[in-house]
């Protein structure tokens, strides 16, 4: 578990989304790396549950199946439809229907008491009312608008999703420190290569 959350916690460069939107783009975010494999990998079971944990989202005692870890993949891949979905791209049937599998499960069910905004929360436990927990936080950030500031990072190999923070929507890279700089590098090469050619 140590392991997960060093790697988890060394690799995640990207400025925090606002509020609870933050844990939504950690979680879109979760990736691996693995000596001799170039590029990130899908997360293992043990970091999706180690941040379900790690954010109140379920009890470490909770049994976490290979299905339950399937299911959070499949989430994250249909989060990034919605992402998409910013750019005019509708998100496809198979993504909706993870969607809606993950909050029957959980049982969403809103919450309008007088403590506190409106909520919806799970009524399940474990890992159902964990993943749950996730599409809760997602459907009332599309309601409020801030979900329409998430985007992808622009770098071709990157999957990582950000808070776009700038006044005009103009923000690209999911960090400035990671795909920021490979961009800048990447242009000053190219721009050095067709140099070095005209010479
Ligand atoms: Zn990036």
């Amino acid at each position: 578990m140590l392991r997960a959350v060093f790697d988890f916690a060394a690799h995640e460069t990207t400025p925090a989304a606002p509020g609870e939107l933050e844990l939504i783009q950690r979680f879109m975010n979760l990736h691996e790396h693995r000596a001799g494999v170039r590029g990130d990998l899908p997360p293992s079971p043990e970091l999706v549950k180690w941040f379900l944990v790690d954010r109140g989202l379920m009890d470490d005692g909770d049994p976490w199946t290979h299905a339950d870890h399937k299911l959070a993949l499949d989430l994250i891949e249909a989060l990034h439809a919605k992402v998409r979905e910013n750019y005019a791209e509708p998100a496809g049937s198979r993504d909706v229907a993870v969607i809606d599998r993950v909050t029957d499960a959980a049982g969403l069910t809103p919450r309008f008491g007088l403590a506190g905004p409106p909520r919806l929360e799970p009524k399940a436990t474990g890992a159902a009312g964990g993943l749950g927990g996730i599409v809760a936080i997602a459907f009332l950030a599309q309601l409020d608008g801030r979900w329409g500031h998430l985007k992808n990072c622009a770098h071709e190999t990157c999957r990582g999703v950000f808070f776009d923070h700038s006044k005009n929507h103009s923000g690209k890279w999911c960090s400035m420190q990671k795909c920021g700089n490979r961009a800048k590098a990447k242009a000053w090469r190219e721009r050095h290569e067709a140099r070095g050619r005209r010479a």
